[in-house]
């Protein structure tokens, strides 16, 4: 394989990417299934977008099965929609609630925890105990750690504190992150993010979590 380096003519041949038209190098990029993106979109996309969700959603969970990377198989249009979506939610979001909060997230997944002592250790693992989590996408400000916020349930206000905020990376999962508790403790705008609310229920897909 002529990857590194001996064919200095290939290396000029300059390629764009279709998302963000900036020039990509071979070692800079990733196939999709049916074009290449640079590596910059793809760390944006997985960090930013619940593509797992998309696909589930769209192909009803029964294309793919939970271990494949869901990114690989997808199109450049699949990844333009997706795009297209998060940036339509963001306005509508931004724009009935940004100017009461200074910090907004939408709900893409809620899930409870129950850690071990042994993986979290014990302090941590009795804050945590049965409390829920969201994950979703930053749509204005920033979040961090012992934040309080306010999650809006369909007409319920429900006031709490963020025991933590997690940013997703990569194809880390969420145990795997608490449990190195390497994270930074704050995440903003365009990012997607695991915050550990102080509540064990009260809070459902598509609730918005808010900061004042
Ligand atoms: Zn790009």
């Amino acid at each position: 394989m002529a990857l590194f380096g001996k064919n200095k003519d290939k290396e000029k041949e300059k390629k764009h990417c279709p998302i963000c038209n900036n020039e990509m190098t071979f070692l800079k990029s990733v196939a999709l299934a049916d074009g290449t993106i640079c590596s910059d979109c793809e760390a944006m996309l997985r960090g930013k977008y619940d593509i797992d969700r998309w696909w589930h959603l769209r192909f009803d969970g029964t294309v793919k099965q939970k271990s494949h990377d869901p990114l690989l198989d997808m199109s450049i249009a699949d990844v333009q929609a997706i795009i297209a979506e998060a940036k339509q939610n963001q306005a509508e979001t931004v724009g009935s609630l940004g100017g009461e909060f200074s910090a907004l997230l939408t709900a893409d997944d809620v899930f409870s925890i129950e850690p071990k002592a042994k993986d979290v250790g014990v302090k941590r693992a009795k804050a945590y105990k049965n409390r829920l989590v969201v994950r979703g996408m930053i749509q204005s400000g920033e979040f961090s750690k012992e934040d309080s916020v306010v999650i809006l349930h369909g007409d319920a206000r429900l006031e709490t504190v963020l025991l933590d905020v997690i940013p997703c990376g990569g194809a880390v999962d969420f145990n795997t992150e608490l449990k190195a508790n390497m994270h930074k403790k704050t995440a903003g705008v365009n990012t997607n993010a695991w915050l550990i609310l102080d509540v064990e229920q009260g809070v459902a897909h598509g609730d918005v979590i808010a900061k004042a």
